[in-house]
């Protein structure tokens, strides 16, 4: 099979570093599904593995974990998947499921985790694996490239809306309005939540206000309300003073990034007292991922698409890193 390949990490722009070449089709191992990929959404993430941001964990490697594909084949013991049924594959591959935090329910704490396009070949190909415990069952209504997207923007975005702590009918504001924001302000909005959102590109502030938002202001302004919680997607730690401020009594500010430049000094009486909270995201766990993509398939959740055929997938990831699209870009399948 054609397969992309890490090669060498560098600059996108090089020629050579990430490069298209022969593999072989993957065997799955006994717990896996050997998964014909439709389309494979192009994360942030997948442009720091090419790039060498990332430390690399398997040489080589073939990036992608926003995949939609369907079942071609199955290990010996994969279970709850039949062949030519279709799968998600998303970020989290694998944990132990035995350490202290998987016991509990916290498997996006597990130190053992491991990732699809990073520590195993991803979707960048025509063919991946992956463990059948990990794959997600996707809704019917939704198409393969437009569901991409909701396998790692998506659920990090409900992650973050959870771990923001939103009463029922909450004001919610958000800080930064890309690619997670914007599918986690659909699902905020159908559940009821008066949404304010708070960026610096106009025209985000402007699909926004399409998607029902309330209000849509720069990033360092105040929101029209107080808050009941705020979630800061941008990675920029001078808003999160900020945000706090904006919070009403008893508030939650969620912190969405894997990055976040250095917070300045808070100052107790307006950014922490009376029990203003604030709180980090870190990956997510199986059941966000379910309950995620049932709320999307029930609120008819979408993401802007801008779609490249795989075999310009290289040319996808520079366009990204030079923003020259909106959206989110997917690779669809043109190889077979
Ligand atoms: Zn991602
Ligand atoms: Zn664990």
């Amino acid at each position: 099979m054609r397969a992309w390949s890490v090669a060498v990490p560098g600059p996108v722009e090089a020629e050579g570093g990430l490069r298209l070449v022969e593999k072989p089709v993957p065997e799955p191992g006994d717990d896996e599904l050997l998964v014909h990929v439709r389309a494979c959404g192009v994360c942030r993430t997948d442009l720091h593995v090419a790039e060498g941001d990332l430390p690399v964990r398997r040489p080589g490697v073939t990036p992608g974990h926003e995949v939609v594909g369907v079942v071609a084949g199955r290990g010996a013991g994969a279970e709850g998947f039949e062949i030519g049924d279709r799968v998600g594959v998303a970020w989290l591959r694998r944990t132990d499921g035995t350490c202290a935090y998987c016991s509990r329910g916290d498997e996006n704490l597990c130190p053992a985790s491991r990732y699809t396009g990073w520590d195993a070949d991803g979707g960048y190909a025509e063919y991946t694996t992956v463990p059948a415990a990990f794959a997600h069952r996707l809704p019917a209504a939704l198409a393969h490239a437009t569901a991409t997207p909701l396998l790692c923007a998506g659920i990090i975005g409900y992650r973050a809306l959870h771990r923001a702590a939103l009463p029922p009918g909450g004001r919610l504001g958000l800080y930064g309005f890309g690619g997670s924001a914007h599918l986690c302000a659909q699902v905020a909005l159908a559940e009821g939540a008066t949404v304010h959102v708070l960026t610096r590109g106009a025209a985000a502030r402007q699909l926004a206000l399409d998607l029902g938002a309330t209000s849509a202001r720069d990033a360092y302004d105040m929101p029209p309300e107080p808050l009941d919680s705020a979630i800061l997607f941008a990675p920029v730690g001078d808003l999160v003073p900020v945000a706090l401020r904006a919070l009403d009594r008893g508030g939650t500010l969620a912190v969405a990034g894997i990055h976040l430049s250095d917070i300045p000094s808070l100052r107790y009486e307006t950014e922490l007292f009376y029990e203003k909270q604030i709180r980090s995201v870190t990956s997510n766990t199986r059941g966000d991922a379910r309950e995620f993509l049932a709320l999307a398939a029930r609120h008819g959740v979408h993401a802007t698409t801008h779609t490249y055929p795989l075999s310009r997938a290289d040319e996808a990831l520079r366009d990204l890193k030079a923003g020259r699209f909106d959206g989110a870009a997917v690779l669809v399948n043109d190889l077979s």
